[in-house]
């Protein structure tokens, strides 16, 4: 894996804006370019200011004074602060993963990755299509920037050729994102790094824990309907309606706002159970972290007898 930041070229972009003072915001990724960038920059005559804050997503821009150089992810919405994009590619090369055990994989695939492997899709489409598979590749909505692009609250990509393929092929390391494929999806979904495996068989054991949560949810009476501060994160019409159908359905319900959500914030506060009005995979794939239950939104209508059959919680 290796990332690439061009700083010349950064530089020029941010002359172009004409703001001297600049904050570099990093996901824990690429935070090790941050010092050496900022240098670099500071020595050309940019005033720079380093925001550690840990961030997941370009669902939380950092706010404030300045240019904002928001690296590694395409843009979702719109800050009042003057923001520089810059979504650094990643160069891995998946054709040597791919010769060694393609024939592993169904005909017809859909082809999906993250923004900083999007550039390889035409390559690898190509490749594969030279070994008689039929690839697929999904136009996403909403916060969906490029063909083929799957955010970890966002599957559209997937879901619009879903019909169309046997599978899918997920390129990139790291089992968040394919694992959502798969929970939002009925087909199985191989991941292609260094080695190709089916991460299709995870999905029983999420669901079951899923399933566990809303049990334990059911004895309830106070619930938390948790939102966030962050621009992209905010969901406050599904927080309205969650809390509505839990009055209707006779239990306490309260709209609770936090910047980064952590149950420490309100573990003093007697909620029995948590609805995340926030990032949905914090619900997720955070659960351990949490003592008491807490559902997404979708899992909270299940509980509510409103829905039938899991249904992934994504933001359009
Ligand atoms: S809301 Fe969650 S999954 Fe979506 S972009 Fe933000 S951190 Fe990622």
């Amino acid at each position: 894996m290796m990332f690439k930041i061009d700083g010349e070229s950064l530089f020029r972009e941010i002359k172009k804006r004409r703001i001297g003072k600049v904050v570099l915001q990093m996901p824990e990724g690429l935070k090790s370019h941050a010092v050496d960038l900022a240098l670099f920059l500071e020595a050309r005559g940019v005033n720079v200011t380093i925001y550690a804050e840990p961030c997941f997503g370009a669902c939380d821009l950092y706010e404030g004074e300045g240019l904002l150089i928001h690296f590694g992810h395409s843009p979702i919405y719109g800050s009042r602060t003057p923001t520089l994009f810059y979504e650094v590619e990643d160069d891995y090369d998946f054709i040597p993963a791919l010769s060694g055990t393609s024939s592993r994989l169904p005909k017809k695939l859909g082809l999906l990755t993250t923004v900083q492997h999007v550039k390889t899709i035409p390559k690898v489409k190509e490749f594969l299509e030279g070994r008689g598979y039929s690839v697929y590749i999904g136009k996403g909505k909403g916060r969906i920037r490029y063909p083929g692009q799957v955010l970890g609250c966002n599957f559209s990509a997937a879901k619009s050729v879903e019909k169309k393929v046997d599978a899918f092929l997920f390129l990139g390391s790291g089992m968040f994102h394919p694992i959502g494929v798969a929970l939002a999806t009925n087909k199985p979904v191989f991941r292609c790094y260094e080695t190709i495996e089916e991460v299709t068989s995870e999905k029983e054991s999420i669901l079951k824990q899923r399933y566990g949560e809303i049990f334990r949810a059911g004895d309830g009476e106070k619930f938390g309907i948790l939102t966030s501060k962050k621009g992209g994160q905010r969901r406050r019409k599904d927080a309205s309606k969650i809390k509505g159908m839990f009055e209707r359905a006779g239990k306490k319900a309260l709209i609770v706002e936090m910047d980064a959500l952590s149950e420490d914030k309100v573990a003093s506060m007697g909620f029995d159970a948590f609805v995340m009005c926030a990032c949905p995979r914090i619900a997720i794939d955070d659960s351990s972290l949490w003592k008491k239950p807490v559902l997404t939104v979708h899992e909270a209508e299940i509980l509510l007898g409103k829905r039938k059959g899991y249904v992934l919680d994504e933001i359009p």
